[in-house]
């Protein structure tokens, strides 16, 4: 199976377990939205900016420095998730999200969680 395919396979399987969330933040009055997703273990997560970037470490080595391929599987679970309409909506709240955003660029939330 070609690196591609294997790439889709595992962003339909994310989809499929409800691994693609839509995070809406609300800031005052104004409102973000950006999408993350949960590895299959879900210990890390990722953000996905649609089309562009994903903070895993697939993206920065195969994708970026390898040129293999255009999207790590996060990025086409995006796709097709919003695609299907089959994402996850989280509201969450400035306080809460400034938390999550420390968890993820850490890539260990488990760990974290814990030590608090
Ligand atoms: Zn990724």
């Amino acid at each position: 199976m070609s690196a591609k395919n294997m790439r889709e396979n595992r962003a339909i399987k994310a989809v499929l377990e409800k691994r693609v969330k839509c995070v809406k933040v609300k800031i005052g009055t104004s409102e973000i939205k950006f999408f993350i997703v949960e590895s299959s273990n879900k210990e890390k997560m990722y953000v996905v900016l649609p089309g562009l970037y994903c903070s895993c470490p697939d993206f920065l080595f195969s994708v970026r420095f390898r040129e293999q391929g255009e999207k790590c599987y996060h990025m086409m679970a995006v796709e097709i998730a919003v695609k299907e309409k089959r994402y996850v909506e989280i509201e969450i709240d400035k306080e809460n999200l400034l938390d999550r955003i420390i968890y993820t660029f850490l890539g260990r939330l488990e760990t974290l969680s814990k030590a608090r």
